[in-house]
């Protein structure tokens, strides 16, 4: 059974760039005839925003986006996530590291790959600490279903990588492991700037012995006149709960499809029902982003 799945943070509302991920992995799996879940990444209280949740599924209900069950919240999940982390610790595969920020910096040098400093500590310092995993020797290769073949050489570009904080939040990289496998999730659909965590992921699934999904990451919105793509941080417009169809038919836009301008006429669920007949992963653009710009509907 094909399980797909949307998995925002509650950082803020959501944007366009939100919605091509919420409505790639949604159309995935309808067409695959498979279930589609919303997982709330929740896990980093600083960084939310109170309300972003609840607005977030609010404006997915408005868009139509029905998702299967309950949402996930992964702050329910701390538990799972701590026995994963004891695993690593045991199994001699993570360890604690107190190297300050600062320290860091200075011997990662210009590429940014922490060296491995703390590597081989056994004991666990009663001080504030992170959790580092070891990503060992040798490339994570992987076939993208939109992107093609990708691979990635752990030890050289990324190094041991926290998966606890030293503030005790868990890293986004082992949550999402963890509950990926934990909800059976057979395929990760999501957008392009996350391809780099993939090789991260699947070095944590192949050592805890958790099952590896599919892969499909799909380009990634991009404003042409600052050329950054859409993000919470360089403040992309909220969806408007008023008028989904317009950006509805733009994100269809974006999915390669050819919608006609008559969907801006009928309601959010004929607009879907007519994608989930036309969506096609050969349709997609093979690419990492798409300017906004190549996909401006006039209604
Ligand atoms: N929570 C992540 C985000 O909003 C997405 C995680 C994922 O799809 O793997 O960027
Ligand atoms: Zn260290």
């Amino acid at each position: 059974m094909y399980v797909g799945r949307f998995a925002p943070s509650p950082t803020g509302p959501l944007h366009f760039g939100s919605l091509i991920a919420a409505a790639g992995s949604f159309l995935r799996a309808r067409a695959q005839g498979g279930r589609w879940l919303v997982r709330m990444e929740d896990i980093d209280p600083p960084r939310e925003i109170p309300g972003a949740a609840d607005d977030i599924l609010r404006t997915l209900e408005t868009y139509g986006l029905e998702w299967e069950g309950e949402v996930l919240y992964q702050s329910t999940r701390l538990t799972a996530y701590r026995e994963v982390l004891e695993f690593l610790h045991r199994a001699g595969l993570a360890y604690a590291c107190t190297c300050s920020r600062k320290e860091v910096g200075q011997a990662a040098g210009p590429g940014g790959v922490y060296p491995g400093i703390c590597r081989g500590r056994r004991e666990r310092p009663s001080q504030p600490h992170a959790v580092r995993v070891m990503v060992g020797d040798g490339r994570i290769t992987f076939e993208d279903a939109l992107q093609g073949r990708v691979s990635q050489d752990l030890a050289r570009d990324i190094g041991d990588f926290v998966i606890r904080r030293a503030d005790g939040l868990y890293a986004y990289q082992l949550a999402v492991v963890v509950d990926d496998a934990y909800q059976g999730v057979s395929e990760v659909v999501r957008g392009a700037d996350l391809l780099d965590s993939t090789p991260r992921q699947i070095r944590l699934q192949q050592l805890t012995g958790l099952p590896t999904p599919a892969y499909l990451h799909l380009p990634v919105a991009v404003d042409a006149a600052t050329g950054q793509k859409l993000s919470k941080q360089n403040l992309a417009p909220p969806l408007d709960r008023a008028r989904p169809l317009p950006a509805i038919v733009q994100a269809l836009t974006f999915l390669g499809l050819n919608p006609p301008m008559e969907l801006l006429d009928g309601d959010v669920a004929s607009a879907w029902a007519w994608a989930m007949a036309h969506f096609d992963v050969a349709r997609l653009p093979q690419r990492r982003t798409v300017l906004l710009d190549e996909v401006k509907i006039r209604p």
